[in-house]
């Protein structure tokens, strides 16, 4: 595999740098923000520069790829944490809750109890976000603003699962801030609030903002291992 050129270590340094900054413009302690560096559609050389270079919670959006690439890169790096940021269907549910830490897309009641009933067998539940579609674009995945606080509290009390808090992908052709801003304001009017209060939100384009809005999780890829690999 040729390499790009991308220098991962430098712009992981510049992206952390850029999150301290914005933290302390919005009041919060950056180590409170956790950087998930996206790796989808790098191979497995430009992740080990992102590991080498200290990073070691990732994020991939299809499982069968995060198959193929990561059971090697765990067994080097076991303290690599994974997140789950694509949407999983429910016969995927297994294969998901053997490779991934956490879950991002938690968005209606047949993947809860999915995950609910596959983490009794394995006697371990993933960290789920729930994601909330704040744009309500038909083709994105996410439970409705006006379904969201039925879902969420289904998810805490029927399935019993441990939701650490909400994620959004704001439509690309609006302002992200109202869109985190709701986010937001849904999770409060939810009482997650301490250690549940995880806002995961905010890319490439706009993590800083993210973060001075009070995002916990930012998924950055293009800032870190520059331009895809394939159309992902
Ligand atoms: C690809 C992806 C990201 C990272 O996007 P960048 O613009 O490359 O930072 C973040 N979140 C989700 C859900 C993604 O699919």
């Amino acid at each position: 595999m040729a390499e790009t050129g991308t220098d991962i270590a430098a712009n992981l340094s510049a992206v952390r740098g850029a999150v301290d900054v914005a933290a302390k413009a919005g009041g919060s302690a950056p180590e409170n923000v956790t950087l998930i560096a996206v790796s989808k559609t790098q191979p497995a050389e430009e992740i080990e520069r992102a590991i080498e270079a200290g990073q070691r919670v990732f994020g991939e959006n299809r499982i069968q790829e995060a198959q193929a690439k990561w059971p090697d890169l765990k067994a080097r790096y076991p303290d690599v944490v994974l997140h789950l940021i694509g949407g999983v269907q429910t016969n995927k549910v297994k294969a998901a809750l053997d490779m991934f830490d956490v879950i991002h897309t938690l968005d209606r009641p047949k993947l809860a109890a999915a995950l609910a009933r596959e983490g009794e067998k394995l006697g371990r539940l993933p960290t789920c976000f729930i994601q909330v579609n704040t744009g309500e674009e038909p083709q994105k995945g996410g439970v409705l603003p006006a379904e969201a606080d039925g879902f969420i509290k289904a998810c805490r009390t029927e399935y019993g699962l441990p939701v650490a808090g909400l994620m959004c992908i704001p439509p690309a052709d609006e302002e992200p801030a109202l869109h985190f801003a709701l986010l937001k304001k849904i999770a409060q009017r939810n009482g997650l609030d301490g250690l549940s209060m995880g806002l995961s939100m905010g890319m490439s384009g706009d993590f800083e903002l993210a973060v001075e809005m009070g995002a916990t999780h930012i998924r950055v890829g293009t800032a870190i291992f520059g331009p895809r690999r394939v159309s992902a």
